[in-house]
């Protein structure tokens, strides 16, 4: 191999990280004429930005130019026409991050707005049983995947839609980053106002995932219930979306007291104040509390939106007072 070819190589493979010319006017060979100042002795980089868990940290300059070469391109134009594109995370499993979504998507619909709904909670895909939509089908068209639609127009694409519910499927990171690009690139979300992220729990490689794709997110919801297990890991998924310069709406305390339907005493199960602490503590809005409620878990077994089956309930009035707190922050 010429020397030209070597360094080339070196260089394309992110091996050598300066270079400077010596200023031999006359030599032929281009690549003669430099001097290897630095080489990059950090191996661990091997330029598949997409697919490192130092994507957020990353500082070299190459990242932005590789990132956009990739399969990134396609998700910006995938999701040109959607207003706002908005993460619910929850650090842990369990917390109602999913019957959040589906609430405020419906909420959102039930004040005039064109929702989507992107399930990426590929171990509890429950987004298509909550919102009655289980028995719907993903199809393919002209311009892409198309959702399926559900109730007030609100759209759902979810991998709860491909796999049987007694379908075992063990998901490895690169099957997840494939089914994240698919289900980002190829759908034909069209014109919508809202894009819904029902994100995995936790903050491993497949919540990055979502974030690294998602051109623009508008911002961060995060989910908690009142216990401090629970806040250790939502203040960790707080965390991620500020390293991935995603701005967090605030916080929703889920499960936050229990009003008895019969005598009407306010209880607190899992005590309470844990979400509004968890917000000062992250300098983030405290978006309000979702109380226990027997009929929201019915609901959403039985497919039907609670927060229009119930609009008077203390969780429905809360709710639609986060979604009109999301809409304030995002000017309407
Ligand atoms: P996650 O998406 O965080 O894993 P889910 O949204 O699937 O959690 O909720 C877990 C379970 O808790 C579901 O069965 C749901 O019906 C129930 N649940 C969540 N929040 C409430 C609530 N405020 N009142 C009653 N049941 C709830």
């Amino acid at each position: 191999m010429d020397t030209r070819e070597l360094v080339k190589g070196l260089k394309d493979r992110g091996e050598i990280v300066e270079i400077v010319e010596i200023g031999e006017e006359n030599l032929s060979d281009k690549y003669a004429e430099q001097d290897i100042l630095a080489i990059n002795v950090d191996m661990s980089c091997t330029l598949r930005c997409e697919n490192c868990e130092k994507f957020f940290d990353c500082r070299s300059p190459a990242r932005m130019e590789i990132y956009q070469r990739r399969r990134m391109t396609q998700a910006r134009d995938a999701m040109t026409n959607i207003k706002h594109k908005i993460a619910v995370v929850g650090g842990k499993g369990g917390v109602g991050k999913s019957i959040m979504t589906a609430n405020m998507a419906v909420s959102l619909a039930m004040r005039g707005r064109k929702v989507s709904i992107l399930d990426q909670d590929f171990d509890g895909a429950t987004i298509p049983k909550m919102l009655g939509v289980e028995n719907g089908r993903l199809k393919i068209g002209d311009s892409g995947i198309v959702p399926v639609e559900g109730f007030l127009g609100v759209q759902v694409v979810s991998m709860g839609f491909l796999l049987a519910s007694e379908e075992v499927l063990t998901w490895f990171h690169d099957m997840r980053r494939s089914a994240t690009e698919e289900f980002i690139c190829h759908v034909n979300y069209g014109h919508r106002d809202f894009l819904l992220i029902d994100m995995p729990p936790g903050t491993s490689s497949d919540a990055m995932n979502v974030m690294e794709y998602i051109p623009e997110l508008a911002g961060a919801v995060v989910v908690t219930i009142p216990s401090d297990v629970s806040q250790n890991v939502a203040r960790k998924a707080t965390l991620l979306c500020r390293k991935a310069g995603v701005p967090v709406f605030g916080v929703i305390e889920n499960m936050s007291g229990y009003v008895c339907p019969k005598c009407g005493e306010a209880v607190n199960i899992l005590s309470t104040g844990g979400g509004e602490n968890l917000a000062k503590e992250m300098d983030v809005p405290f978006l309000g509390r979702i109380p226990l409620d027997p009929r929201l878990s019915k609901c959403s077994d039985e497919g039907t939106p609670f927060v229009y089956k119930f609009p008077d309930s203390q969780a429905a009035r809360n709710l639609m007072q986060v979604v009109e707190q999301i809409e304030k922050n995002l000017g309407y």
